[in-house]
């Protein structure tokens, strides 16, 4: 028999792959057994976190895919870096005996915890052992650091720690024998899940070598790691949250420790569950856990309801209340008439629900969106159910508020200016007017099964009459006023998508006013006005003005993400354009050991290189919550790019250097050139630290050129992720407008959309005028199969702007 067996190149992949090997051999001595090393595209690429590489599987993809083509028999892995579920044709051989669970501390001087200095300086590179030892030892400094085994316990000495921990089991396996150790009992620390376990992986069709190999399985071990490995896969298997489980067997049961910690707390919580070995123990934990955190989310807020009246179609109109409430809700549950340019306030990561027309959904019916209402609140969050105008002028918002009162939900009101006041001004037409118009009646055009308005009534009130939801019934309420005795001469208008830039109205009387409203083409959601007020709206009109506008009639989507959007509406909206911000694209912020250690130390920083407004709010509010802005007098900054600058300015702080051209390259070479030349006149050689908090996105090549003059601390501040509800926002404005501008701003807003539309993207591409904002966008575009239309000279939104105008010329 011949087995080749397959393995990452590190020493402490081999001892374990040698091991392995060990084992077989002892069972079968005559095989002649392999081992093959392969490089993985984790240990090709060590520049790049492993969260944004694409998680674990990255160590892994390679020994899998030789597997398959039958190039190795079995691949060596650790337990920990293989993905919870094996992908097919894969299969467990067989899970050895496990090397001990444990964390150990490795220390410089002292054999116990109780020994160590006052405040120790601890490396770890893992949020897991930072956050239980924290709790252990309060006053320990926690200092990152990467790298293997070796290269850890070495940093030891070159960054001054007291202590470093790692796996008990890679220390022990390579033989390592530190003289100052202590081994944390689970206990006090739990491990990571699989910690210490070795995986043999094989193809799932090699029967005989799976039973040959049977006898080197361990039921315990193996019953430990199924177990582990479910609870890591249930809380999500994620790279940046601390998460740790073990499972340790005593009799015929199974005592489970299992900790989770959660985005921005610096603490973990920890369950301990026990059951036999083939209950799912994992996914018991996993949800105590979950539970737990959900309870401490839910003790701050309290879920409520606020119906909300987004105001007659302008986003300004809304109240300030509504505002403020978008910007802190957790859900918005929004319908058609709301503009979807509030949704800009949202905070990052709210859930959108779009209850409007829908291509696919038609109508929410009125009693599933009080079922969201309610078990979004009962869930404890605060929602916001976003009306057009005010929510209880014919919104259905009384029923709502009574549905969340008869099952006991809190709720609140904001009222909203109703279209029809609001949307009226905005044609010219003041409802009320001295002498003429006494009175006015809002009323509903549309009817429950059919049934006719009172006309006869109607007819005979002074003042104005103003009907909503009429557009289809407008012939009938012509007519009906007519024959109830009003005179068909009575002036009457109708204004469609009122306070909007597509607003668009015809004036005539009850006898034509159908006719001339057909012939131009109007549509729904309109209001019909009805009597002598309308005669003012020559003069009090403001819209009409624009009329000479280039953006007349033109729609416009801007993707780019939302803080960033507003000027852009702004400037469009001013132009006469109609455009919607459709974030594709939003940072959420990422919290490290890094950053922690890099506030906490920030007298050592020299230089903080900021590339993008993002990296600066997130980066200061870290700072700022804990220290005083003081602090940072004697850092200089060097930003890329106006807007960074500008987000820098608005904390007091200008910026010392900026490069000519917006590239991240430029500025590092930039900013090495500078060091250079003032390390010469200064004649220091103390090498300079330059901090870069950035997105975990940006490339971290970019900052080659500056680590030959000084030190680098890259920080992977903030993802860049696709904001929730996106899908429904799009279609939900794309569906209403026959041909739009997509405004492209960087391909990830491009590749971002095109991923959340996925099989509805061609259609909207389709009716797409195509301008980006420049090479490298179109580019991305283009290579994607898609036409670019218009590019601007100038790299910026202005730039962009200022070229489509050009081309309608
Ligand atoms: N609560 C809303 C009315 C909801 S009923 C309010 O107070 O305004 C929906 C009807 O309102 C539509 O059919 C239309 O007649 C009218 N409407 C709402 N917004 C409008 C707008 N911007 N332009 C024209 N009509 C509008």
């Amino acid at each position: 028999m011949r087995l080749v067996i397959g393995t990452r190149g590190s020493r402490l992949a081999l001892v374990q792959t040698h091991w392995i090997k060990d084992q077989i051999q002892s069972l079968y001595p005559d095989w002649e057994i392999e081992i093959k090393k392969i490089k993985t595209s984790g240990d090709k690429d060590r520049t790049r976190a492993i969260s944004q590489l694409g998680g674990k599987e990255i160590f892994v993809k390679e020994i899998e895919d030789q597997l398959l083509t039958r190039q190795i028999d079995l691949a060596v892995h650790s337990m920990k870096d293989l993905p919870a579920d094996l992908p097919p044709g894969r299969c467990l051989a067989f899970v050895p005996k496990r090397a001990d669970a444990r964390d150990i501390l490795i220390m410089r001087d002292v054999d116990r915890l109780e020994d160590l200095p006052a405040r120790p300086r601890i490396g770890t590179g893992s949020m897991r052992r930072a956050y239980q030892f924290q709790a252990l030892v309060p006053e320990a400094e926690i200092v990152p650091i990467r790298g293997n085994i070796e290269t850890r316990i070495r940093k030891m000495e070159e960054e001054d720690l007291d202590g470093v921990l790692l796996a008990s089991a890679g220390v022990d396996r390579l033989g390592l024998q530190p003289p100052h150790q202590v081994r944390l009992s689970l206990d006090q620390m739990v491990s990571s899940p699989g910690q210490g376990i070795l995986g043999v992986e094989m193809r799932e069709g090699d029967k005989d070598l799976y039973q040959a190999l049977r006898p080197l399985n361990d039921p315990g071990v193996e019953v430990q790691a199924r177990l582990e490995r479910q609870f890591l896969k249930a809380v999500g298997g994620s790279c940046t949250l601390p998460v740790g489980a073990y499972g340790e067997l005593k009799g015929d049961q199974v005592h489970f420790q299992a900790i989770l910690g959660q985005a921005g707390q610096k603490e973990v919580k920890k369950v301990v569950v026990s059951g036999k070995p083939e209950e799912d123990l994992g996914l018991r934990a996993a949800a105590q856990l979950q539970a737990l955190w959900k309870e401490e989310e839910k003790e701050g807020a309290k879920g409520k309801v606020y119906l909300v009246g987004a105001g007659p179609g302008d986003p300004g109109l809304i109240t300030q209340k509504g505002v403020d409430l978008i910007s802190q809700a957790d859900v918005i549950v929004y319908d058609r008439l709301a503009n979807p340019n509030l949704l800009i306030h949202r905070k990052p990561g709210a859930d959108l629900v779009n209850v409007g027309k829908l291509p696919h959904v038609h109508w929410v019916p009125q009693d599933e969106i009080e079922k969201i209402l309610v078990r979004e609140a009962r869930a404890g969050k605060l929602v916001v159910r976003l009306k057009g105008g005010d929510p209880y002028v014919f919104g259905r918002g009384g029923e709502e508020g009574e549905s969340l009162h008869a099952q006991g939900v809190p709720f609140e009101v904001v009222p909203g200016i109703s279209s029809s006041i609001g949307g009226l001004a905005y044609a010219g037409i003041p409802i009320t007017y001295r002498e003429e118009a006494r009175s006015f009646h809002v009323i509903t055009g549309h009817r429950k099964n059919e049934e006719s308005l009172n006309y006869s009534y109607l007819a005979h009130l002074e003042g104005t009459l103003v009907f909503l939801m009429g557009f289809a019934n407008l012939q009938a309420i012509c007519q009906g006023l007519v024959e109830a005795g009003k005179d068909p001469k009575t002036p009457a208008a109708l204004v469609m998508w009122a306070a909007t830039p597509r607003q668009r109205m015809v004036k005539g009387d009850l006898s034509n006013l159908y006719d001339k409203a057909h012939a131009a083409g109007l549509s729904s959601p309109a209001l019909i006005c009805i009597g002598e007020v309308v005669n003012h709206q020559d003069h009090l009109d403001f819209t009409s003005l624009k009329e000479d506008l280039p953006f007349i009639g033109k729609n416009f989507l801007l993707f780019r993400q939302a803080g960033r959007s507003e000027e852009v509406l702004e400037k469009l909206e001013a132009l006469g354009g109609n455009a919607y911000a459709l974030p594709t694209i939003q940072p959420v912020f990422h919290p490290s050991l890094d950053l922690d250690y890099a506030i906490n130390h920030i007298d050592e920083v020299d230089w903080i290189f900021l590339t993008s407004a993002n990296g600066v709010d997130y980066f200061m509010s870290a700072f700022l919550d804990r220290r005083d802005i003081r602090d940072l007098a004697h850092c200089r900054f060097l930003v890329v790019g106006s807007k960074t600058r500008q987000a820098l300015a608005s904390y007091g702080l200008r910026a010392d250097l900026m490069p000519k051209n917006f590239i991240g390259t430029e500025a590092a070479s930039l900013l090495a050139q500078t060091i250079q030349a003032e390390a010469k006149e200064n004649k220091s050689d103390k090498q300079a630290l330059v901090l870069a908090p950035r997105s975990s996105l940006a490339p971290k090549s970019t900052m080659e050129p500056l680590k030959e003059v000084a030190k680098v601390k890259d920080l992977d501040l903030y993802d860049l992720e696709i904001p929730s509800g996106t899908q429904d926002l799009v279609r939900g404005v794309v569906q209403d407008l026959d041909a739009y501008y997509m405004i492209f701003s960087s391909s990830s807003t491009f590749r971002n959309l095109r991923r959340v539309l996925g099989e509805e993207f061609d259609q909207v591409m389709a009716k797409a005028t195509v301008a980006t904002i420049g090479p490298t966008t179109s580019k991305a575009i283009r290579q994607a199969g898609y036409p670019v239309d218009i590019q601007a000279d100038k790299y910026t939104i202005d730039g962009v702007i200022e070229k489509i105008k050009e081309s309608l010329e």
